[in-house]
């Protein structure tokens, strides 16, 4: 892993952001382009946030992409451009907690901070068959502290990486190599003949249901998009004109719905195909959407709100735009410009 050969904190931090949500082998691809792209602190503080989300697009968790961009142009602001060595320093940076700031010290700096992520979780929770769920503070306190017992200080950079490493090859989650495993002899998860049953979570809350219903307006060659500017999911991605509904609805109910009759102020527009439907599938929320493409003939004078942006159906592509936004594209075989 190209993260693993070298001993840049700027690199390292990023291989770590990227990461956090995203399996290695995907995010492999985003890590060598990500740093091609913007190869120091420097060039990803002086990028736009454009710039950075449209690097970022697909890789979901948008808020990371925006923190590190802030986190370094604040590098440049208070530490000249070098990052900082200090673990202090580095948890001070935007979106990077006790975690990220462990690894970076730990792996650039050798610094003695143990760097418990998920894998690191999995294979102490297994080694000590810990009872307590490791997504509560108990459970994760006792596996921090065993992660420090355990951390030589005299090579903490090898012993993070290694744990880490070992827990995505050998002691993965839905079936480790025990067969294989060199710590076989020493796992309490294994002795008691159920190592997947640690570790041990806390129930899981029902993620929130929501109900997006996009309208893909044609109209002279051109389509619509907006800016999401709220603070939710995707903030400053673009995407379609949306009508958000408490539950699923049909088209007749969206025809006589305020924010419609806004969008389209009146002008009688017929959808030309049922619409397509996407159940979407995030962390804490679950999307049900449904994307109506409406072509407008030529001669309608179709005067949208302000806050929507005109543009040729082929610049789409020079757009960040969601991961959803772009299944729907590719269903249509529109390349969105890419
Ligand atoms: Fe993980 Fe199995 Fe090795 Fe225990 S024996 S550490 S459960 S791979």
């Amino acid at each position: 892993m190209p993260w693993r050969e070298t001993s840049d904190p700027y690199l390292i931090w990023v291989s770590e952001v990227i990461l956090q949500q995203t399996r290695v082998a995907q995010g492999w691809d985003y890590y060598v382009r990500f740093t091609r792209r913007f190869p120091t602190v420097q060039s990803l503080a002086s990028a736009s946030e454009e710039e950075v989300l449209m690097e970022w697009q697909g890789l979901g968790y948008y808020s990371r992409a925006r923190n590190m961009h802030a986190a370094a142009r604040d590098i440049m602001d208070r530490f000249n451009g070098e990052f900082p060595t200090r673990y202090n320093d580095i948890l001070s940076l935007k979106g990077i907690g006790e975690y990220t700031a462990s690894a970076i010290s730990s792996i650039a700096f050798n610094e003695p901070h143990a760097a418990v992520d998920g894998n690191v979780l999995r294979v102490i929770a297994r080694l000590f068959a810990i009872a307590d769920p490791i997504d509560a503070s108990k459970g994760k306190k006792a596996v921090t502290g065993i992660a420090r017992s355990l951390m030589p200080l005299d090579n903490p950079a090898a012993f993070n990486q290694a744990i880490m490493d070992f827990g995505s090859l050998v002691c993965t989650p839905a079936q480790p190599k025990c067969d294989e495993c060199p710590l076989q002899d020493y796992c309490m998860g294994y002795s008691l003949k159920r190592p997947t049953d640690f570790p041990v979570s806390a129930k899981k809350k029902e993620p929130k249901k929501r109900y997006f219903h996009y309208f893909h307006i044609l109209h002279n060659g051109s389509t619509y998009i907006t800016r999401r500017v709220k603070q939710d999911i995707w903030k400053n991605l673009y995407e379609f004109p949306l009508v958000e509904t408490s539950g699923h609805e049909g088209l007749d109910h969206l025809l006589e719905s305020p924010a419609f009759k806004e969008l389209f102020a009146g002008i009688p527009i017929l959808p030309v195909d049922p619409p397509s439907t996407f159940k979407h599938v995030l962390s804490h929320q679950l999307i049900h959407a449904s994307f109506y493409r409406v072509v407008l003939s030529g001669k309608t004078a179709f005067n949208p709100p302000g806050e929507l942006l005109k543009i040729k159906r082929d610049q789409l592509g020079l757009y960040p735009i969601a991961r959803l936004t772009r299944k729907y594209l590719e269903s249509m075989d529109d390349s969105c410009g890419k």
